[in-house]
């Protein structure tokens, strides 16, 4: 292994050169722990290391601070010494979303992803919206957009492909694959994409297939570790979420709770947007807290009994109700035991912080 395969080039190698002293070597995140992060060194050896000092200082938002897929500066430490990433170089593209709730705070769900596929077909999940939104969260990180129509084989040619021209009418630079997954046609797209240095990562609904073409990808059942068990809050591993792999036949891959939650978030919105003109009528209703099932002065039940509103969309809404629901319940308790988690890190971080600036402190042999 070399700096190539993580992906190292020109552009990173400048920004090295200009804030790296003696010493210190450039590695690329490659999982972020409850109190540290894994890094990749040019030989290939995986090292633990921390945020160092200034770089905590000197980060005016969460967003600045290093995260998975990003390339920093290490000085190693001794026997007994700490690794610490002293600086985190320049960004080539940063795939983010606003965090969950009404903080207008960045988050970064992954630094220096080359490609996001998108995933999804020509049946059940084909919604154009929901494209649209996943195109603009991957223009804005910079990153290449490829889409895959999988699950070809369950439907017939002619609809496959009218799926894919939609979406390259919908956003004319992607480059849209008709695969099946399960006949290998999605692993042959992306082995197109992996060359050496290139990191990928996948998105889209649940049940189109991602868990399938990254276990092919692998060559192997794999496991990532640290998924949060939401019963008992606890990793499955000892280490929490957020990956990159580097995948034996060239190329890299990122897959985590983030990415996952970029999904849940997506489809929210997708669902209610669906049926705006139906929620529009809620507000028409006489009571605030009213049902639409046998509610006096159900604004949406006129509406079907005057024949406004379709029947079959009115059924579809009570469901959708239930849907969105339970999709927020899910949420918000993922969202509890994550702020739950992230309020226990950022106290040992800061523990361990205010220790080392104790430390340096003590070195220099002030009070
Ligand atoms: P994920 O939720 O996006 O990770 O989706 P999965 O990879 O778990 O796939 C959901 C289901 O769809 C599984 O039963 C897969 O075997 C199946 N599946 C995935 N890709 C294809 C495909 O191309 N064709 C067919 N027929 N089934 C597929
Ligand atoms: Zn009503």
């Amino acid at each position: 292994m070399t700096l190539t395969t993580l992906g190292w080039t020109d552009f990173f190698e400048q920004a090295f050169k200009q804030v790296a002293k003696e010493a210190w070597l450039p590695g690329r995140l490659i999982r972020e722990t409850k109190i540290n992060f894994s890094a990749l060194l040019d030989d290939g050896e995986e090292v633990e290391c921390v945020v160092g000092g200034k770089l905590w200082h000197d980060a005016g938002c969460d967003a600045d601070l290093p995260a998975v897929g990003d390339w920093v500066a290490i000085e190693l430490g001794g026997d007994e010494d700490e690794h610490i990433i002293r600086a985190r170089l320049p960004r080539k593209t940063c795939f983010s979303r606003k965090a969950p709730g009404k903080s207008s705070q960045e988050q970064v769900i992954a630094a220096n992803v080359d490609i996001v596929v998108v995933v999804t077909d020509a049946g059940a999940d084909f919604n154009l919206r929901r494209m649209e939104r996943y195109f603009t969260l991957v223009a804005r990180s910079g990153a290449q957009p490829v889409v895959l129509v999988n699950k070809a084989d369950l439907f017939d040619q002619k609809q496959n492909e009218e799926a894919a021209r939609q979406i390259r009418e919908l956003m004319p630079g992607a480059e849209v694959w008709i695969t099946s997954a399960t006949q290998h046609e999605g692993l042959e797209v992306l082995r197109k994409y992996l060359k050496e240095g290139i990191t990928l990562t996948m998105v889209g609904s649940s049940g189109v297939g991602k868990s399938t073409l990254v276990n092919q990808l692998l060559g192997e059942e794999w496991l990532w570790t640290g998924e949060v068990n939401e019963v008992t809050g606890k990793g499955r591993h000892t280490t929490v979420s957020r990956e990159l792999v580097v995948l034996p036949d060239g190329g890299m891959l990122v897959d985590n709770p983030g990415i996952r939650e970029v999904q849940m978030w997506t489809d929210e919105e997708t669902l209610r947007d669906s049926f705006a003109d139906v929620e529009e009528l809620t507000n028409e209703c006489k009571f605030r807290d009213c049902k639409h099932q046998g509610d006096k002065g159900c604004a949406i039940e006129a509406a079907v009994k005057e024949g406004r509103l379709n029947a079959r969309r009115y059924e579809g809404f009570l469901r959708l109700d239930e849907e969105i629901d339970e999709l927020s319940r899910r949420r918000k308790k993922r969202q509890m035991i994550v702020e739950r988690w992230g309020k226990r890190n950022s106290k040992v971080k800061a523990r361990n912080l205010d220790d080392r600036i104790q430390l340096e402190r003590d070195e220099r042999g002030e009070l």
